[in-house]
């Protein structure tokens, strides 16, 4: 008989993502207070629209019966369809979700997409799993979100530990369930798909890139250039990795990274593309890399460097590091990585830091240029990606830092300022129904 297990254990919750939601409200009542928001609006945008929470059954590989918990926040709409990312991990919970649906309302809005922001994902540890445990996961939890998602209403992308094949998985089950005329027309349920499944080229390394040019266009406004520059990264996942292939090929130093399996540290560089390749052999890690010291995971922070590079969970950077940190500039590849106090602390050292909603919008841009793409039946070359994503992420740094300079407020503010006042337009234009 089929044994029913609860997963995973409420002890696991949590651990890297309290207070996320305290930060994401803090940091949007700062710039409500700050641009004098309409408090009808800010009501609405304090909230999220719809929270959906399933609970499914999945057969294991030893023919026992595992319950999940998946979620999906769509937080607002009123620019555009929910979007966001689905992610596989233990902190995943409603908090999160609520928190990083919020960020993305943000994100897209600053981005100038028409789109809104949701976020979801199962609480669970992906590392438990085989390859065919996933996909039937991922199956089962498209098929109990069910009409809750879609390609003109909530279009879920990858974010940590979910990629292309998780989205393939997703398109597939979401386009196999609809009425047969429907079918494929479908495509643009996800983004983030394989390129021969509607997958945009490029999307892969959008979101790295993305930081990579953020860095690249505060160092040029100081006259600088990136040759010699030492940066750190934590998480060497798609963004940490394809961040410091850039930065890289600029002349920047990798000099320490940090992945959920240890840290590594060496001051002449280390190389990017020998690292990706071991950690590829090693199931994704980096403990061990040959051409590096390892090094404690507290250190990590405090190592020599110009710029430091969050590329992993939410929270990372708080008051226990931040007076610690060495780098003039944080560029957030994660969603959420330095906390309120931390950013404080930050701020009054002099540390700039580049917002996660400016920083890592690459990747969402990218997921624009893919649904345009499925929508209008056409098929994009790397160079015209490029070259768009190039353009609009030069615009968003440019709206940002003049913001900033004129209002005298930091990047993050400024970034905030700029997307809810996009969004209060929409609202004051449009009305409340009824
Ligand atoms: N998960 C990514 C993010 O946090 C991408 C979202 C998307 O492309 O929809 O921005």
């Amino acid at each position: 008989m089929a044994i029913i297990t609860v997963t995973p254990s409420k002890s696991v919750k949590n651990v890297l993502v309290k207070g996320m939601m305290d930060n994401v409200m803090e940091q949007f009542n700062n710039a409500a207070d700050h641009i004098n928001l309409h408090p009808n609006i800010r009501k609405i945008l304090s909230i999220t629209n719809n929270e959906i929470i399933v609970h499914f059954p999945v057969k294991m590989d030893n023919g026992e019966v595992e319950i999940f918990t998946g979620y999906r926040v769509q937080h607002n709409n009123a620019l555009g369809p929910y979007k966001g990312g689905l992610r596989y991990h233990p902190t995943v919970d409603i908090d999160a979700a609520r928190a990083l649906a919020m960020w993305m309302t943000w994100k897209t809005s600053l981005a100038g997409l028409p789109y809104g922001g949701g976020k979801g994902g199962i609480q669970l540890d992906p590392s438990k799993y085989s390859e065919g445990e996933l996909e039937r996961i991922t199956r089962r939890f498209t098929f109990a979100l069910a009409d809750n998602i879609g390609p003109e209403h909530d279009i879920p992308a990858p974010d940590v530990n979910t990629n292309s094949q998780t989205m393939a998985w997703i398109a597939d089950t979401y386009m196999s369930t609809r009425p047969p005329a429907e079918r494929t027309a479908n495509q643009h349920v996800v983004t983030g798909k394989p390129e021969g499944s509607g997958g945009l080229e490029g999307r892969d390394r959008a979101t790295g890139y993305g930081v990579f040019l953020n860095i690249k266009f505060w160092i040029e406004n100081k006259n600088e250039t990136l040759q010699g520059k030492k940066f750190i990264v934590q998480g060497f996942g798609n963004v940490g990795y394809w961040a410091a292939h850039f930065l890289e090929e600029q002349g920047a130093k990798l000099v320490a990274v940090q992945d959920a399996f240890g840290s590594l540290e060496n001051q002449n560089g280390i190389k990017v593309e020998d690292l990706f390749n071991y950690s590829k052999a090693k199931k994704g890690s980096i403990v061990d890399f040959p051409e590096a010291s390892p090094l404690d995971t507290e250190s990590f922070f405090t190592t020599e460097c110009d710029i430091c590079i969050p590329a992993a969970l939410g929270n990372q950077i708080t008051k226990e590091n931040a007076s610690t940190i060495k780098a003039k500039l944080i560029a957030e590849g994660a969603n959420g990585p330095t906390n309120v106090e931390g950013e404080k602390i930050l701020l009054e050292r002099g540390i700039t830091i580049i917002p996660d909603i400016l920083c890592n919008s690459g990747g969402v841009v990218g997921s624009y240029f893919e649904w345009l793409q499925n929508r209008n039946g056409e098929m994009w070359q790397l160079d015209e990606v490029i070259t768009k994503l190039d353009k609009k992420m030069r615009e968003s740094f440019n709206k940002v830092y003049e913001y900033s300079e004129t209002e005298g407020i930091g990047l993050r503010t400024a970034a905030y300022c700029i997307a809810i006042k996009r969004i209060e337009k929409a609202y004051v234009q449009r009305g409340i129904f009824p």
